[in-house]
């Protein structure tokens, strides 16, 4: 068909699936029948990486959704690994099972995620992540084939640290969970937030020990900044993310994270017709100096990045992305968590929620996450997420990435 236009979107995650089904249902019938889009997605399984401290400690088996369930029938699913994409010609390499092919794209969403951290020495070779579904298993085994008493250390005291020490210990009630954590627990959240935390955690049997930096890990420790090693049999690493080096390699610009950089519109600051979502993206301070890596954001993004693959392909002006939070929510294990309401700049508000209806309101806004991906293939805005702050005024008229990098 002469006039098709193919929009390839990279990364079947939460961001890049959202995008794809919102696109979908928001094309016009006669856009619908020139419009190709395709998936590119390593596996045909969604992996829910919001409960894989669930399956890490074994509340559940596993946190794969098919992904023929969950994105529109007429989305093209191409099993692969994007390798480089090349701005110029327009085109992105997939390899698939050894082989490499050229696909031509009008519009490419660049939603490729985040993973484990591995860059402190001897995580890579000692410690397990829990970033990805395969390493979640991991120490699953890991930890049930330590057995009774099995000493678990969990690192980085960000809400996935919290998380996963506090499931593992629920779960596993003979092993020793000591949670290390480089500043105070929970830093970014309110002081009363964190005294409710913590003494959830001290019942639950975790050991909180806090402004402990852990410089190293070998086969039988984790070395801290004071040079104590705290002995562990398995060690659980959850202090940062890191994202694929697929925008690097590739020479589009990205900032020292290796996020590619966009504008107020997602769009690349190098090729406007790639379109960036989610943990691999780093928004201009002006909108985006709020974000988080995190689910919370990566749906959102999805959706308005959607919005501006269907506003360029219709020659409008894409709007500018406006992105905001509403809650932080906390799992403590399957009976406890800890909701606190915050404004749309993640900052805290004075109003939280503790105990078993906070363990409940997490429960059902991790279906949601589903559940509203699923049914944004016929509705577009089944999703709905708050608006951003008020857009930052800059004082330089280009965008800037100046900063923090902030993660979940
Ligand atoms: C244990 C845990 C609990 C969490 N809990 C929460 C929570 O409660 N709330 C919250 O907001 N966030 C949470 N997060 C963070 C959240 O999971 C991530 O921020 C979110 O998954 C990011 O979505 P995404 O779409 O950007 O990337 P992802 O969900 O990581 O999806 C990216 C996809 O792209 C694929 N991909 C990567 N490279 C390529 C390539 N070259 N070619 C093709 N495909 C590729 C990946 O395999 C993956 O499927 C949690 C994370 C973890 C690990």
């Amino acid at each position: 068909m002469g006039n098709e236009r193919v929009v390839v979107i990279v990364g079947g995650g939460y961001a890049g699936v959202l995008c794809a089904n919102r696109l979908r249902s928001s094309l016009g019938p006669d856009e619908m029948t020139r419009t190709r889009i395709v998936l590119v997605t390593l596996t045909s399984t969604f992996v829910e990486r919001i409960r894989l401290h669930e399956v890490a400690a074994g509340s559940r088996a596993d946190a794969g959704i098919a992904m023929s369930g969950l994105v529109h029938p007429d989305v093209e699913l191409q099993l692969g690994r994007a390798v480089r994409v090349d701005a110029h010609r327009h085109l992105v390499d997939v390899e698939t099972d050894g082989s490499v092919t050229a696909m031509p794209y009008d519009r490419l969403v660049y939603a490729v995620g985040s993973g484990p951290d591995r860059s402190v020495p001897g995580v890579a070779e000692f410690a397990l992540g829990i970033a990805d579904a395969a390493e979640a298993t991991a120490a699953h085994r890991a930890i049930v084939s330590a057995g009774a008493g099995a000493r678990v250390v969990v690192v980085g005291g960000g809400f996935t640290g919290v998380e996963t020490a506090s499931e593992v210990a629920e779960q596993n009630p003979d092993a020793s969970v000591t949670l290390l954590s480089s500043g105070a627990l929970l830093g970014s959240m309110r002081p009363a937030a964190q005294r409710s935390i913590r003494r959830r955690l001290t019942t639950i049997g975790v050991s909180v020990r806090e402004n402990c930096r852990v410089e190293q890990v070998t086969a039988t420790g984790a070395v801290l900044d004071t040079g104590e090693e705290v002995p562990f049999d398995v060690c659980l690493w959850t202090a940062s993310f890191s994202v694929p080096e697929l925008a690097r390699t590739s020479g589009l610009s990205v900032d020292g994270a290796g996020r590619l950089l966009v504008d107020e519109h997602l769009q690349s600051i190098d090729s406007p017709d790639i379109i960036g979502a989610g943990d691999a993206v780093r928004l201009p301070d002006s909108v985006g100096a709020h974000v988080r890596m995190g689910c919370a954001m990566a749906l959102p993004l999805g959706g308005a990045a959607a919005h501006t693959v269907l506003s360029t392909l219709r020659g409008e002006t894409p709007p500018v992305v406006s992105v905001g939070f509403l809650f932080q929510c906390i799992s403590l294990g399957r009976t406890h968590g800890y909701i606190q309401v915050v404004r749309a700049d993640d900052s805290p508000r004075p109003l939280a929620l503790g105990g078993r209806f906070a363990a409940l309101v997490k429960e059902a806004i991790c279906r949601m996450t589903v559940n509203r991906t699923r049914k944004e293939q016929l509705t577009p805005g089944a999703y709905w997420s708050p608006r951003g702050p008020q857009r930052r005024q800059v004082p330089h008229p280009a965008p800037q990435w100046h900063g923090d990098v902030r993660i979940r």
